[in-house]
């Protein structure tokens, strides 16, 4: 869709399935990962102090865009007929190619949404030092109001752990806090980064979803780093909403494995062969299955279940992989 009709449509959808209530408790969701991310890169040791006092300034300074921007575009120059479906969307083009031209000369909009509200994704804008998270993705299974805490950031703040990671990988490396293209990493920060990546990389390699044919850690990497400081953050600030605490327990499951379970139910999918093994060979993200199995890395997780040795997806402590 057009980008002025899609944002036009976004304003309807928002007031209508993302209410201000909802908006506050995502937010709130989102100060409590944030917090999360600033304890770990404080307990970090392996950043430089130059590094990590930029990391920090990248989280202080990220603009975390929840449900629709704070505002609207006026859309009041653009006219739309009930009969001219084809002048519509030519008008709607005429208006977006005029919004850009007037910014020319003006200091970047940090706050500027490249998601419609009605989108079901996420995104880390890095010149922008900026994560979108539309209203479309903020709905049942992904984040309800009336869920429990342990719920809600098992799934959606899990999700947006993920997108919080990508300031600091390997991309985000590139881009400073005030989204400029520079590398604020050490030769020995990078080292370090790299030789931890290595291991996860091997951990991904060992997944084969068919026989013969196995993940590729190396092309996968990023995106399981995300995975892994998402549920890490997610986890620590869920903890933070209960003040230390577990959730409280509801149909027999604890706080913790409430919050497990939700985060796994990201990741059901169905997907035919050909699709999948498409996926292995090209796509950036692991197949779901495999990415449920972050879990793995998590000792919470151990304890949430009781995990034991020689069960699946066991994996003693020091092969457990804590990456931020
Ligand atoms: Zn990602």
């Amino acid at each position: 869709m057009n980008a002025c009709l899609g944002d036009a449509v976004g304003q309807i959808y928002a007031q209508k399935y993302f209410p201000p209530d909802a908006k506050a408790q995502a937010q709130a969701m989102v100060a409590n990962l944030i917090a999360a991310y600033h304890k770990r890169l404080d307990a970090l040791t392996w950043l430089a102090p130059s590094t990590r006092a930029e990391a920090q300034a990248k989280l202080d300074t990220l603009y975390v865009g929840i449900g629709y921007p704070e505002t609207w575009k006026d859309y009041s120059a653009y006219e739309v007929r009930p009969d001219d479906a084809f002048g519509n969307l030519w008008r709607s083009s005429v208006w977006y190619f005029n919004m850009q031209i007037a910014r020319i000369g003006k200091p970047v909009d940090r706050h500027e949404w490249s998601m419609t509200p009605q989108t079901v994704n996420a995104v880390n804008l890095p010149l922008q030092n900026a994560l979108n998270f539309p209203a479309a993705i903020l709905q049942p299974p992904f984040f309800d109001p009336q869920a429990p805490a342990a719920v809600n950031y098992g799934a959606i703040g899990s999700v947006i752990g993920h997108e919080i990671s990508h300031t600091f990988d390997a991309e985000g490396s590139a881009f400073d806090s005030k989204g400029r293209v520079r590398n604020w990493w050490t030769p020995e920060d990078h080292a370090h980064f790299e030789q931890q990546a290595e291991k996860l990389e091997k951990q991904y390699d060992a997944y084969e979803p068919f026989p013969g044919v196995h993940v590729n850690g190396k092309q996968t990497i990023d995106e399981n780093i995300a995975d892994l400081g998402g549920i890490a953050a997610a986890y620590d600030g869920y903890r933070a909403s209960q003040h230390g605490a577990q959730g409280p327990t509801q149909d027999g499951f604890t706080g913790d494995q409430q919050f497990f379970i939700a985060f796994g139910q990201n990741w059901g999918s169905q997907t035919r062969e050909a699709a999948l093994r498409r996926q292995v060979l090209t796509d950036g993200h692991s197949p779901g299955q495999f990415r449920a199995a972050t879990v793995r890395n998590s000792d919470a997780w151990y304890k949430a279940f009781d995990v034991k040795p020689g069960e699946t997806l066991y994996l003693a402590p020091d092969d457990r992989i804590h990456i931020w």
